[in-house]
C-alpha cells in the first residue's frame, strides 16, 4: 500500500465530465489498496476570469482581498469533486451504513496550511497533518483546494499562478506521501513546449535541477516552487496525463537519473515571454545606487531576472534587466520612489517587445562550446541576441518575442531533441 498525492490541474477539472472522471481514478487508485489525497486546482479559466474581475477595479491589486477572491475557484472544484467521487462512490457500493461521506473537501486554512503574509506569492511555513492522518485512518479520500493557505492574521493566501502544484508537493513532503502525481493536460515534460513545438518529445526521467531551470524559464508545467520543494525533501514526482493512462515523466534527484540520461547534452528548451526589459540610460554612477534598487525591488517582493551594467563613463552607466510582467507596476513604483531625485536626463526604458529563449541540461557542466553552438544556431537563423545569461546547466538569451518560435525550433533541432520520426 502506498500513500499518494495526486493533484489534478484546471483543464483535468475543466467540465462536470473531466471532474467525474477523475472522480473514477480516484476511486480506481484508492480500489488497488493505496490512500490518496488529493490536491485540486480551479476549473480551467476560472482564476483568469476572478483576477480580470479585480483588474476592473484596480490597476494592482494584489492584496488581501484579492487573494480572497482569487483562491475562490478552487473551493468550487474541490466541492465538485467532492460531490461526484462520493457519487461514484455510492455507485459502487462502497458507502459503509451509516457514512455520510467518502471524499471530504478542505480548504487550505481548514488543513493548517499556514503561509507567510506575500500576498499573490506567499510562502508555505507549516502544514499540519493531524487532520489529514485522522481522514485517511478512517479510509476517506481528503480533497485539498489548491494555490491556497491562511497566515498567523487569518488571511487567505495564494501561493502564485500555478501554485496548487506547490500545495501537492508541500503536502506530500508534509505527510511522507510515497509519491506525488501531477496529473495535467499533457502526456509529461516534454523537451519543449508540445503545445509550441510539434517536435517535441516526452521525457522520460529528469533531474530536480534541470526541471527546476525549466520551471523557471517558462515551462509552465510546474510551478517552479513546487520543484524546489521537491528537491529539497526528496518527494518523488510523476507529471503524467488525466486524459490517458500512459506512464509520464518522472522527476528525480541525479543519482536515479542514470548514466546514459546525464550524458545528454541539452535536455530541453524553453521559451519564457512573460519578462519585460528595463533599461536604465544616464543612471550615476554612484556605488551604492545599484544595490539600493535590487534591495527596493526585493522589499516589494519583485524577482528580478536577468542583470547587466555597461563600465559606467563620465559618472553615468546604463543597467538593464528583466522582470515578471505581473511585477511591472510594482517596479515602477519602487523606480519612481527611489530615484525622484535622479537628475533628468536619466531615462527609463521598458521594452515588452522581448521573449528569454534558454536550453538547460545537466551535461553542459563537463562540455565545453554549448554557448558557441547557442550563438551560431541563432545567429544563423538570424536571430540577433540582445543579452546573455547563464548558469552551471543552462544559457538563456534574449531576443525579439516574434522571433521565439523560430529560435525554440532552430534550438531544438539544432541540439538533437527532434522526436525520432
Ligand atoms: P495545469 O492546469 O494542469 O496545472 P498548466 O497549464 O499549468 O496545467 O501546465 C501544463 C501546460 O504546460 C501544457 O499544456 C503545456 O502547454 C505547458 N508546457 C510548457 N512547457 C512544457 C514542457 N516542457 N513540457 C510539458 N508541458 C509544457
Ligand atoms: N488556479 C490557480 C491558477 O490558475 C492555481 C493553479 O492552477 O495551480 O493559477
Ligand atoms: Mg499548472
Amino acid at each position: 500500500m502506498a500513500l499518494i498525492v495526486q493533484k489534478y490541474g484546471g483543464t483535468s477539472v475543466g467540465t462536470v465530465q473531466r471532474i467525474q472522471s477523475v472522480a473514477k481514478r480516484v476511486l480506481d487508485t484508492q480500489a488497488q489498496g493505496h490512500q490518496v489525497i488529493v490536491v485540486a486546482s480551479a476549473m480551467a479559466g476560472e482564476t483568469n476570469r476572478l483576477v480580470g474581475l479585480a483588474s476592473e477595479i484596480h490597476p494592482n491589486p494584489f492584496s488581501r482581498e484579492y487573494d480572497m477572491l482569487v483562491a475562490s475557484g478552487e473551493q468550487i472544484s474541490i466541492g465538485l469533486l467532492s460531490l461526484a467521487i462520493n457519487t461514484e462512490a455510492e455507485k459502487r457500493g462502497l458507502l459503509k451504513k451509516g457514512t455520510a461521506y467518502f471524499a471530504r473537501p478542505v480548504l487550505g486554512y481548514q488543513l493548517g496550511i499556514r503561509t507567510n503574509s506575500v500576498f499573490s506569492k506567499a510562502r508555505i511555513q507549516a502544514i499540519d497533518t493531524s487532520f489529514l492522518e485522522r481522514e485517511l485512518e478512517q479510509g476517506s479520500i481528503p480533497v485539498i483546494a489548491g494555490f491556497q493557505g491562511v497566515d498567523l492574521d487569518q488571511n487567505i493566501t495564494t501561493l502564485g499562478r500555478g501554485g496548487s502544484d506547490t500545495s501537492a508537493v508541500a503536502i506530500a513532503a508534509a505527510i511522507r506521501a510515497d509519491t506525488c502525481e501531477i496529473y495535467t493536460d499533457v502526456a509529461g515534460v516534454y523537451t519543449t513546449d508540445p503545445r509550441d513545438y510539434a517536435g517535441a518529445r516526452k521525457i522520460e526521467k529528469i533531474s530536480y535541477e534541470e526541471m527546476m531551470e525549466l520551471a523557471s524559464l517558462g515551462a509552465k508545467v510546474l510551478q517552479i516552487r513546487s520543484v524546489e520543494l521537491a528537491a529539497k525533501y526528496q518527494v518523488n514526482l510523476h507529471v503524467r496525463s488525466s486524459f490517458e493512462e500512459t506512464e509520464g515523466t518522472k522527476v528525480v534527484s541525479l543519482d536515479q537519473l542514470g548514466k546514459e540520461m546525464e550524458q545528454v547534452l541539452v535536455s530541453g528548451v524553453a521559451a519564457d515571454r512573460s519578462q519585460i526589459l528595463l533599461t536604465l540610460k544616464n543612471l550615476p554612477a554612484e556605488e551604492n545606487l545599484i544595490s539600493q534598487i535590487f534591495g527596493a525591488l526585493s522589499d516589494a517582493s519583485v524577482v528580478v531576472d536577468v542583470i547587466t551594467q555597461d563600465v559606467p563613463s563620465e559618472g553615468k552607466m546604463t543597467l538593464n534587466f528583466t522582470v515578471g510582467g505581473t511585477d511591472l507596476a510594482s517596479t515602477r513604483t519602487v523606480l519612481q520612489e527611489l530615484l525622484k531625485d535622479v537628475p533628468r536626463e536619466l531615462e527609463i526604458r521598458e521594452d515588452e517587445n522581448i521573449a528569454k529563449v534558454s536550453i538547460v541540461g545537466v551535461g553542459m557542466r563537463n562540455h565545453p562550446g554549448v554557448a558557441g553552438k547557442m550563438f551560431r544556431l541563432l545567429s544563423d537563423a538570424g536571430i540577433g541576441i540582445k543579452l546573455v545569461t547563464t548558469s552551471e546547466i543552462k544559457i538563456s538569451c534574449l531576443i525579439d518575442a516574434e522571433k521565439a518560435k523560430d529560435a525554440v525550433a532552430c534550438l531544438h533541432q539544432g541540439f538533437d531533441l527532434d522526436r525520432l520520426l
